[in-house]
């Protein structure tokens, strides 16, 4: 196996003003393989990875087969560009107050070296299957060492109390996300065959049951009504007549007029152009036009452009105060930024998350809830036994 070198330059400020300059030169002893191209989601389970040992170094692994984890230690490759910044917010989250980062584990650093513990699962000669290792195929390792719980589990170990309310959150929200996709597996939302019906959809499910949407959406498909054409040509009484069974029809027929109108005059009916917007001017586009309020506007950021921002609605306000983890400001930005300061930023994942909670919402979690029936009640202190 061909080995990586990383040379390393140090500067060292001497208290006294002197400056020494000192260059480290590391050799990889190794290399991750891992169909991992980037972090696991939450509820993906922890990867499992190789670490192939350079073969001139197989015989200082005997003995690993006694340790349950091993501490790797490698090489971040793939960090960003240019100079690391001396002060960040943690996760790269603004809520979070601004601290050196040599507080953090931001990868961006001077010496990017990433130290992981993780499971030993097997060792083949100089191959250490591992699992929970969060570095990218393709990194490279730089030292291995056993974990020794009397050496490296330290009991009275404090942290900052931002790191245990961020940290606290985070995995509970996490955990929560698990637990729905065992309980109900992926939702694959948004149903809709093409991304007009997913706005068309969105819109006409404010206050209606789902079901009651599917057969507006059939009706103006039959009438040959679901594209934005057709919803400004046709008369305001018509459209409506065509959408009444989901209710508000009058509202929701002039809202789905104004859409189109929007449509039409600022993308052409072009929903490429549309998407081609950052999330925070496609959002504010959204809430300016008559009708879309901040639901149906995340909804379509998320479902329609396949941007990452999360929806809240009534279900999860009430799932997530009745699981104790409700924000102290009520307001939906308060929610929205609940959870995506505390899950990582991907839009599958939140995709899934607000589908999984209507689920649950539906099917337990009601006004009167099931709690005996529902995958989150050993967690929940609102439970009713
Ligand atoms: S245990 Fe009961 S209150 Fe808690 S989330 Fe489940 S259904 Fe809702």
């Amino acid at each position: 196996m061909k080995r990586a070198y990383a040379t390393i330059s140090v500067e060292i400020a001497l208290t006294a003003g002197i400056k020494l300059a000192n260059e480290l030169t590391l050799k990889a002893i190794g290399i991750v393989r891992s169909k991992a191209a980037q972090p696991p989601k939450p509820g993906e389970g922890e990867v499992i990875s190789e670490i192939i040992i350079d073969s001139s170094l197989t015989e200082a692994l005997d003995g690993m087969e006694g340790f349950s984890h091993i501490m790797v230690l490698y090489w971040m490759h793939q960090r960003g560009a240019g100079k690391p910044p001396t002060k960040v917010h943690p996760m790269g989250k603004r809520e979070f107050p601004l601290v050196g980062l040599f507080v953090t584990r931001s990868p961006r650093r001077p010496n990017p070296i990433g130290v992981t513990t993780v499971r030993l699962l097997q060792r083949r000669g100089n191959i250490l299957v591992v699992q929970g290792l969060d570095a990218f195929d393709g990194t490279p390792v730089i030292d291995i060492k056993p974990y020794i719980p009397g050496y490296d589990s330290v009991a009275d170990a404090r942290e900052p109390q931002w790191l245990t309310r961020a940290c606290g959150i985070s995995q509970k929200l996490q955990d929560i996300y698990r637990r729905l996709m065992h309980c109900y597996g992926p939702q694959h939302w948004w149903p809709a065959e093409e991304p007009f019906e997913m706005i068309v959809g969105a819109i006409l499910t404010q206050s209606a049951a789902w079901i009651n949407v599917e057969k507006a959406i059939a009706n103006l498909r039959v009438a040959k009504a679901l594209s934005p054409e057709a919803l400004r040509r046709l008369p305001l009484p018509e459209v409506a007549a065509l959408i009444r069974p989901c209710g508000y029809y009058n509202a929701k027929a002039r809202k789905l007029k104004s859409f189109a109108h929007w449509l039409g005059d600022h993308c052409d009916d072009n929903l490429d152009k549309l998407w081609a917007d950052n999330i925070a001017h496609l959002r504010q586009q959204l809430l300016s036009i008559h009708g879309i309020g901040e639901e149906t506007a995340d909804s379509i950021v998320l479902y329609g452009a396949n941007k990452p921002i999360f929806v809240i609605d009534a279900y999860t306000r009430r799932i997530i105060g009745r699981i104790g983890l409700a924000p102290e400001s009520h307001s939906y930005a308060a929610y929205q930024t609940l959870f995506m300061h505390s899950l990582p930023t991907d839009s599958e994942l939140f995709k899934e998350y607000h589908a999984l909670l209507v689920c649950l919402a539906k099917d337990v979690c009601r006004s009167r809830p099931l709690c005996s029936r529902c995958c989150l009640n050993n967690i929940c202190p609102s439970r009713i036994r």
